[in-house]
């Protein structure tokens, strides 16, 4: 498609953009009396609508039901994580009994690897990506602790070649098979919060299992994002959190895929708790657990229901709209948004560098773009003009046009504001 940088186009294509209608199904915040060009969720997804509602009726239940709203609310308590399931499951391509909803990101990695790694002395280690995002490092290296190991001898880090920004997947596979025995588990990010570079993982997944190590997957931003077959591609594990594409609010609770063959089974050590016992039987209090015959077994505590009342209305969004329609729209505006860098780009002869895959099969929403020669004062420029989106350093900013609440319009007037921002100085 041949694309123009002018308002009149940017209008053109939001007429023919059959999910326009849904940017009022969200709130957006204000600056200077007017709504945000929201590039940020990636990091947090704005406020549904309906959202309020769905936490409204918790509330009332609550208020008038107390304790028997665990079985007479209208969407009752005791079992309120199991309306996830199903939906979440096209999302990430899982059946529904491998899916399930609970606690957070880290921590459900945590609970996962109880299962997922239990080291030996011939098989104990784990690979990741080099400078994966923060929280898997301290998750990963406390793990190898815990099991009497060090950092050294036991997490391997795949790395980028010298002066390129993404993994090749053959380095990947090339690493794997080098640890190849030693290898128990292969935990990796599907797609790089930092490059916004997606993974190919059902090759990395066949890889770690050519090799007989677990294979587990962290997509915190690859959920809502991207197309995911997790069953399909045979991956044992993998977590995301809802709050980034989900748009589920902060801290909200994570999603889980536990591949199906490892449900019912008494061979595999697992951390657990009430809410993983035999529902029909969990208030009868019996000493031994009895787990759930799914990926359930993997609950824990009962279900934080006013914090997962949201996460439920926008995921009623996400089951209307289909993942296949919001890739449709993905994949204009992020090219559209590409195209408009490069003019402005042309036009005030700066030198971005986008450094996420311009390859469609290896991105999703976010395109991370050095402003090489910028500083923070245009970061700082975009925000006070209404233009959200973040920094890294050295000079990143990460741009996510996610396609609920973004318009074409929208990639227009960021072009603008941000030429307006260089020629400035
Ligand atoms: C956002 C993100 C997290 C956040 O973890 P929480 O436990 O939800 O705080 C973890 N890993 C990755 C890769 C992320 O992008």
């Amino acid at each position: 498609m041949r694309f123009e940088n002018t308002k009149e186009f940017a209008e053109q294509l939001d007429k023919e953009d059959k999910l326009s209608s849904y940017k009022n199904e969200f709130i957006f915040p204000k600056v200077n009396g007017k709504e945000v060009i929201y590039f940020t969720g990636n990091s947090l997804g704005l406020q549904p609508r309906s959202a309020k509602k769905y936490v409204d009726e918790v509330m009332e239940d609550w208020a008038n039901l107390a304790v028997e709203g665990h079985f007479y609310a209208d969407k009752p308590w005791w079992d309120y994580h199991e309306r996830f399931s199903a939906k979440l499951g096209k999302v990430v391509g899982g059946k529904p009994s491998e899916i399930t909803v609970m606690n957070t990101l880290t921590v459900n990695l945590h609970l996962l690897m109880a299962t997922f790694y239990s080291p030996t002395s011939k098989r104990f280690k784990i690979i990741c990506e080099e400078k994966a995002f923060p929280s898997d490092q301290y998750m990963i290296t406390s793990q190898v602790k815990f099991h009497g190991f060090t950092e050294e001898e036991a997490v391997v880090k795949i790395e980028k070649r010298k002066g390129e920004h993404y993994f090749r997947t053959e380095d990947i596979v090339t690493k794997i098979k080098e640890v190849g025995d030693e290898c128990a588990l292969v935990l990796i990010g599907g797609v790089n919060y930092y490059s916004g570079q997606v993974l190919d993982m059902k090759t990395i997944t066949a890889a770690g299992h050519a090799v007989g190590s677990k294979v587990g997957w962290d997509l915190a931003h690859a959920a809502g994002n991207i197309e995911l077959n997790l069953h399909d591609w045979e991956v044992d594990f993998a977590a995301w959190c809802s709050y980034k594409y989900m748009n589920s609010g902060p801290g909200n609770a994570s999603g889980c895929f536990i591949n199906e063959k490892y449900h019912g089974r008494t061979d595999l050590s697992r951390l657990e708790g009430w809410w993983g016992h035999n529902k029909e039987r969990r208030f009868l209090m019996e000493p031994e657990f009895q787990p759930e015959p799914d990926a359930n077994a993997w609950q824990i505590s009962n279900a934080p229901i006013l914090a997962m009342a949201p996460y439920l209305a926008s995921l009623e969004m996400f089951e209307n709209v289909g993942m296949p329609a919001l890739i449709e729209k993905r994949n204009k505006i992020v090219a559209y948004l590409e195209f408009i860098l490069h003019e402005i780009d042309k036009e005030v002869d700066a030198s971005f560098e986008i450094i996420t895959p311009s390859n469609q099969k290896e991105r999703g929403t976010q395109l991370s773009v050095f402003l090489h020669g910028e500083g923070k004062e245009l970061f700082n420029y975009l925000m006070e003009n209404g233009v959200i989106t973040d920094w890294r350093e050295p000079n990143v900013i990460r741009l996510a046009p996610a396609p609920f609440y973004c318009s074409f319009q929208d990639m227009y007037e960021f072009g603008q504001i941000l030429k307006a921002g260089i020629l400035k100085d």
